[in-house]
């Protein structure tokens, strides 16, 4: 066994699920033992919240140690945690250079929602983001992504008392601009720990590129834009990316997305008082999304201390955006921001920190 133990540690969960599974019984067979201690090891890291590879009771002691030598699990210290009189939960995520990331467990009565992120910051800058307001740091690795699902899956286990149903890419970061490692975390979270495509959604501020190449995968991984704007100029106003990927662009992506997937995509809309909740605007919203199968998500801006000015949207103004999509046949709904007590909105808490 003493060869096998003395390189570097690799981060198990890093790459696809068949680099996972290859390093492991390669591992298992350097160290002479029996091919039926990867699955069991899989089993370990798959089915349970286990930290290390110490904790794997039914594995021999001397192989724990050649395995925790050799491979990490990558597990994320939780430098804050939050939690909201809603019952949501957020952590601020140490990562291994010092590194600080979100993510956040929301609880709903049919689900239990976990939004994760992909970048240790953001280069994008759209105007409304707490997160855009402190710029990029670093790409996540796929470990570090699939970590704050490992994680969060025991808090939510231990002090909530259920599984996590549904995880979004809707933290920190654009995950379109992670692709590969998104790609791989969205491969482990399926295919080695089992959750649905249609429970894992990814959301981008609409990245071109990076939209098509979901539509060529062959999972059905549900898609959510960040909209914000129906038109190029407001657009542009709001989200820099608009520049790279103008809205024309962007929905041909959508419409291609939609052909190959039949899919509902989810468009996500912040309501920003006097800015972007003007009924004109919902009248172009709803052209703009003509013949599209989707779902408009519209949402309360929550307040940030780079935009002192603006405000969320009041009840009527909000009423009356949703109506005007009702009336021209767009599904869409108010959505209820969740742990404002505690900061949750994307960087909120990472920038509260700061
Ligand atoms: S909304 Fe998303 S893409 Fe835009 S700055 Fe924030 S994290 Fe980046």
């Amino acid at each position: 066994m003493s060869s096998a133990v003395e390189t570097a540690t690799h981060e198990v969960l890093s790459g696809p699920p068949e680099d996972l599974r290859q390093g492991l019984s390669d591992f298992i067979a350097e160290c002479g033992e029996p091919s039926f201690r990867t699955r069991q090891i899989e089993a370990w890291i798959f089915e349970t919240g286990v930290r290390g590879f110490d904790e794997m009771t039914n594995v021999p002691p001397a192989l724990r140690t050649a395995l925790g030598k050799r491979f990490s699990l990558t597990p994320l210290e939780p430098e804050t945690v939050a939690r909201s009189n809603d019952g949501t939960i957020k952590h601020l995520w140490r990562l291994d250079d010092g590194e600080r990331v979100e993510s956040v467990l929301i609880p709903t009565r049919a689900r239990l929602t976990l939004c994760l992120s992909s970048q240790a910051g953001c280069a994008l800058g759209c105007r409304f983001c707490a997160t855009g307001a402190f710029g990029f740091r670093r790409q996540l690795r796929s470990a570090e992504i699939v970590a704050q699902y490992r994680e969060s899956r025991r808090v939510a286990e231990q002090e909530l008392g259920r599984p996590i149903s549904n995880v979004v890419y809707m933290g920190m970061g654009e995950p379109l601009a992670n692709l590969d490692a998104v790609i791989d975390s969205l491969r482990t979270l399926h295919d080695g720990f089992g959750l649905g495509a249609r429970r894992i959604t990814v959301s981008t501020v609409g990245l071109v590129p990076g939209i098509r190449e979901l539509a060529r995968r062959p999972e059905p991984f549900e898609l959510a834009v960040s909209l914000h704007a129906p038109t190029h100029e407001l657009r542009l106003e709001l989200m820099p990316i608009e520049k790279r990927y103008p809205i024309t662009e962007l929905f041909g992506a959508l419409r291609d997305y939609q052909a190959r997937k039949n899919r509902r995509i989810s468009l996500e809309y912040t309501l920003i008082n006097g800015v972007n909740d003007d009924e004109e605007l919902a009248r172009i919203l709803a052209d703009q999304v003509h013949g599209l199968t989707c779902f408009v998500n519209l949402i309360p801006f929550n307040p940030i201390p780079s935009q002192p000015d603006w405000k969320a949207s009041p009840r009527r103004r909000i009423e009356a955006f949703s109506a005007t999509l009702d009336e021209r046949g767009v599904p869409n709904a108010v959505r209820t921001p969740r742990g404002r007590d505690i900061a949750a909105a994307c960087g909120q808490l990472r920038l509260s920190q700061t």
